[in-house]
C-alpha cells in the first residue's frame, strides 16, 4: 500500500489552494466573457461549489476546472480485490507513486464536483464547466465563443419560457360574453 505523508498531503493542499485563486485558465476565461459583453461576478460563497463566476442574468455559474484534479475524461473504477485499472486521459494523468491515494482524492473531487451541480440545478441554476485543456492556446478563442454561445442559447430559452402569451386567449374568452350583451 502506498502511503502518503501528511507532509506530502499538506503541500499537495497548499498548491491546490493556491492554484484555486486567480488561476490563470480562470483569468483566460474572465477576460474572455469580459470582451465578449458578459458581466459576472466571482468566486460566489452563497452558492454550492463557490463556482468560479457567476451570470446572474444567464442564472449560470461556471466552473473552470484544472484537469488532474477534476479527473477531466477520466473513468475512475472502483477498488476491487485491490485491483486497480485506471485509463488515464490525456490531460489526467494518475502518478504511478501513491495511486490509490490519487485515486481516491480525485474520484472524490468528481464526486462533489457533481453533487454541487445537481444542487445547483435544483435551484434552478444552469452549469458550465469549463475544462484547463480547452483553454491552451490553440483552442481557447473557440472555447470562448462556444461559452458564449452556449450562454446566448440559455438566456433565450430562459426567456421564451416568461414570455409564452398564455393569460391571452384567456382574457379575450372572459370578454367575449361581456361584448355580447
Ligand atoms: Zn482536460
Amino acid at each position: 500500500m502506498d502511503k502518503v505523508s501528511p507532509q506530502q498531503a499538506r503541500r499537495h493542499a497548499n498548491m491546490a489552494a493556491i492554484r484555486s485563486k486567480d488561476t490563470k485558465p480562470e483569468m483566460i476565461v474572465r477576460k474572455g466573457l469580459w470582451k465578449r459583453g458578459f458581466r459576472y461576478r466571482l468566486n460566489h460563497n452563497r452558492l454550492p461549489g463557490h463556482p468560479d463566476l457567476v451570470l446572474r442574468k444567464y442564472r449560470t455559474c461556471i466552473f473552470v476546472n484544472g484537469c488532474f484534479w477534476h479527473g477531466h475524461n477520466v473513468a475512475l473504477p472502483q477498488i476491487h480485490n485491490s485491483q486497480l485499472i485506471i485509463h488515464n486521459s490525456e490531460c489526467c494523468k494518475i502518478p504511478k507513486t501513491n495511486r490509490d491515494f490519487w485515486v481516491a482524492k480525485i474520484r472524490r473531487n468528481k464526486e462533489r464536483d457533481k453533487e454541487e451541480q445537481k444542487k445547483l440545478a435544483e435551484m434552478g441554476w444552469h452549469c458550465i464547466t469549463v475544462w484547463e485543456c480547452e483553454l491552451k492556446p490553440s483552442k481557447r478563442e473557440d472555447t470562448l465563443d462556444s461559452i458564449a454561445f452556449t450562454l446566448n442559447h440559455i438566456w433565450l430559452q430562459d426567456h421564451q419560457a416568461k414570455v409564452v402569451p398564455y393569460p391571452k386567449q384567456d382574457e379575450e374568452d372572459m370578454q367575449m360574453p361581456m361584448a355580447a350583451e
